[in-house]
């Protein structure tokens, strides 16, 4: 199959609509990352999607609308609480579980009874949706288990031969997937995926609870209710490592322990030689962290040092994909 990659236009986004009408998959961009996206109706569009990305038939997609009106069919029921969430953060990096319609086949679903909804705020995925006039489900468009694409060249890169067409709509402007919430009370949610709605944020609205999976590996075996936690994630080939330290004592850690091939992302924005700068604050973290993974595999890395992210809003987003891109590995220096 040919690829095709096609700026975002009135006419690239008419023949992305018709490609999906048809069954087909087709890579687009989102504020969050590009997403490989089919009619969310459609079994077999839907599993097109996963044999595309390699992806584990028990990991549910997120259905995506442009207009809360498109919300009711999906769903059996909406929580008032989910509605207010929707009010202060929808169109945005929020997914909200629900239990789900008949119109979800269980492709979509990845077998569970619920379903994960989310309206984007980018122009251009809203432009597609629009278009299609159907939801799109759509998870993130790499290779399952590789970093998530920030750029259509990243999906190109993955989709190459497996997808007919790309949309490409620049850099994502987040970097991180987003917030993935259940509500197991009325006036409370369950973060099951942190991301750029925080834990703050939402606090101003509601309880806020975090699911252990989100900073914790499961033990084998056990029941996650958010399916993608369970796998290693977003890795490059590199071995990647988190380092529980800051600053000056970031990099003589790993000078002292660098060899061929090692890189190291740092906080520092003057970093230089082995040293990547990664990013001065929690969203600087977060927009870049998926293309330095991705560069990392360029330019044959063996091993990535990655300093300590904070915890603290978006922070938390990035700190759990870097706990899945290093399989849970953090070194304590003091050790
Ligand atoms: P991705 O599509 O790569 O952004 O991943 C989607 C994430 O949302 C995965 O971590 C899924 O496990 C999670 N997810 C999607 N649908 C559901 C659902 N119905 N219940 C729980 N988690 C879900
Ligand atoms: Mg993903």
């Amino acid at each position: 199959m040919i690829t095709e990659l096609l700026p975002f236009s009135a006419q690239s986004v008419r023949k992305a609509a018709e490609i999906m009408a048809a069954g087909g998959v087709v890579g687009i961009p989102t504020e969050t990352v590009y997403g490989l996206a089919a009619d969310a109706r459609n079994e077999a569009a839907v599993s097109r999607i996963f044999e595309a990305k390699g992806r584990p038939q028990d990991n549910p997609l997120i259905v995506h609308i442009s207009d809360i009106s498109q919300l009711a069919p999906l769903v059996r029921e909406v929580p008032p609480l989910a509605l207010r969430l929707a009010d202060r953060f929808w169109a945005g990096p929020l997914t909200m579980i629900f239990p789900k319609s008949d119109l979800i086949p269980a492709a979509t679903s990845g077998g569970l009874d619920t379903v994960a909804v989310r309206m984007p705020q980018s122009p251009e995925a809203r432009a597609i949706i629009d278009s299609c006039g159907f939801p799109l489900a759509a998870p993130s468009a790499n290779l399952s288990g590789s970093p998530s694409p920030t750029t259509a060249q990243h999906v190109m890169k993955d989709m190459d031969g497996r997808i007919p067409l790309i949309i490409d709509g620049g850099e994502c402007s987040c970097g991180v997937e987003s917030t993935v919430l259940c509500f197991p009370a009325a006036d409370r949610v369950r973060i099951l995926r942190p991301g750029g709605v925080t834990a703050e944020m939402l606090s101003e609205l509601c309880s806020v609870e975090i699911d252990p999976a989100v900073t914790s590996e499961p033990a084998k075996g056990e029941r996650v209710l958010s399916p993608g936690m369970k796998y290693r994630h977003y890795s490059p080939r590199a071995e990647v490592f988190i380092v529980n330290a800051h600053g000056k004592d970031f990099a003589d850690w790993c000078l002292a322990h660098a060899a061929e091939g090692t890189l190291a992302l740092s906080a520092d924005p003057n970093a230089h030689g082995m040293f990547r700068c990664f990013g001065r604050d929690e969203q600087e973290q977060a927009h870049r962290l998926f293309a330095l993974l991705r560069e990392a595999d360029d330019e044959g890395a063996s091993t990535v040092y990655v300093e300590m992210p904070s915890k603290d809003g978006i922070g938390l987003a990035v700190y759990n994909r870097l706990l899945r891109a290093a399989a849970f590995r953090v070194i304590e220096t003091d050790e």
